[in-house]
């Protein structure tokens, strides 16, 4: 009987220990997880309703170091389809992926049922921090040795604070050798300069550009936050999966993009000529509306920068704390296109773990049990494959 060993009982390592015990005969399967429970953070995902997918599931919303190994494993997987197939009913809500239920936490119940159900064996408290290849793998424990024909690599990432933050999961990988690159938050708040905190707590919606000197990096239309440390919001998250380490940033906001330049001109020229008491009121929230009647701005052309192209420096992103997912990890210049490490025969990876991170939207998850998908498929590929 060939025994595999998964190290993480994350979105990844659960899926894929289903998919494997389901498939496939005489195998034995254990999950080594360093939390007391497994999924974790998969219940804190979409505000506790778990964003599984989305309709556009395209490379252009994903960043790695080898794009060309990740785009095949994200189309070659229907979620919607493999999710029924366990149990799991979902529904598009525009373009992202939900369950019916609305509810992370019945995501969580039907992989635990299904693992269950076939017989994976879940170790809980079992923090990994070495694997040897010798004749087999050795995966060292702080209470146990363990050994496996197969070993995966399904230790996720340190955002959110809730798959673990020692950096242990990357010393693994860095003791056999392997390159890893420097881990990084994104989808992920913005300090600014200056930190608006009068306007804590105003959500607007505009259009939001990433300035890099004069050039514009990436543009989102969406939702923004003002928080007293800077910006949040779904847009603001999005820009920072764009930035890259050691560069300076610009956020400009875009408060009318309904408007092209020449409507607002006319717009202001307008209400000018009405003499308003107080001419930002009725046209922004309030707290923006004092705010910027207090900057006492009265030269259209320098009314249309504000309200247009208003400019903030970002000093810095917030922690992995806050974040969503990680950039950097595991190098895709160490896998095949089965995700299997070239130097470690039998040994996978997948998940976050792997320098792959998508945007907010679902992306991330999908690339997750996709890339499980693919370590199942290549395992079959090598074992027997039960008669159906
Ligand atoms: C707040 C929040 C909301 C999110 N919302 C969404 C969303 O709506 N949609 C979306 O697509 N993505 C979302 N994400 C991202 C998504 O949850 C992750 O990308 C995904 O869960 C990664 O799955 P994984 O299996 O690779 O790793 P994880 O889910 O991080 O699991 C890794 C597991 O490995 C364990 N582990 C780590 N090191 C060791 C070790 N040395 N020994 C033993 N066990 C170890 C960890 O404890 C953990 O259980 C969100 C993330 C956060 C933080």
């Amino acid at each position: 009987m060939k025994r595999i060993i998964i190290v993480g009982a994350g979105a990844s390592g659960v899926y894929l220990s289903i998919l494997l015990k389901k498939n496939i005969n005489d195998i034995c399967v254990t999950v080594l997880e360093q939390n007391q429970t497994s999924l974790k953070k998969l219940l804190a995902t979409g505000n506790g309703r778990c964003n599984l997918s989305n309709k556009n599931i395209s490379i252009q919303s994903y960043f790695s170091d080898r794009l060309d190994i990740v785009e095949p494993i994200i189309h070659d997987f229907s979620m919607p389809l493999q999710m029924n197939e366990i149990g799991l009913y979902t529904l598009y809500h525009n373009h992202l992926l939900y369950p019916k239920s609305e509810q992370a936490s019945s995501v969580k119940d039907v992989f635990m049922n299904e693992a269950k159900r076939y017989g994976v064996q879940f170790l809980y408290e079992q923090q990994v921090y070495q694997i040897e290849k010798k004749d087999t793998y050795h995966i060292y424990t702080n209470q146990d040795i363990f050994q496996a024909d197969f070993v995966i690599l399904a230790m996720g990432s340190e955002a959110g604070k809730l798959s673990g933050i020692y950096p242990q999961r990357y010393d693994i990988l860095k003791k056999l050798q392997l390159k890893v690159l420097p881990s990084r938050p994104s989808l992920v708040q913005m300090n600014t300069k200056p930190a608006l905190k009068e306007l804590k707590g105003v959500r607007i919606k505009g259009t939001f550009r990433l300035l890099k000197g004069k050039e514009c990096v990436h543009q989102e239309k969406g939702e923004l936050l003002f928080t007293d440390y800077g910006v949040s919001g779904i847009a603001v998250m999005q820009l920072s999966a764009y930035m890259e380490p050691d560069t300076q940033y610009k956020l400009s906001i875009d408060f009318f993009d309904e408007l092209d330049e020449k409507q607002l001109r006319e717009y202001i020229e307008l209400r000018q000529r009405k003499g308003y008491n107080h001419f930002y009121d009725g046209l922004l929230n309030h707290k923006l509306s004092v705010y910027f009647e207090k900057k006492n701005v009265h030269d259209v052309q320098k009314m249309i920068m504000l309200l247009k192209r208003f400019e903030l420096e970002i000093t810095g992103l917030r922690s992995y704390e806050t974040a969503q997912v990680m950039k950097g990890g595991l190098s895709l210049e160490e896998v095949n296109d089965l995700l299997e490490i070239k130097k470690y025969p039998h040994m996978y990876a997948m998940g976050e773990i792997l320098n792959v991170d998508g945007l907010c939207g679902g992306y991330n998850l999908h690339f997750a049990l996709s890339s499980a998908y693919r370590v199942f498929q290549a395992i079959e590929r090598e074992l027997y494959v039960k008669n159906k």
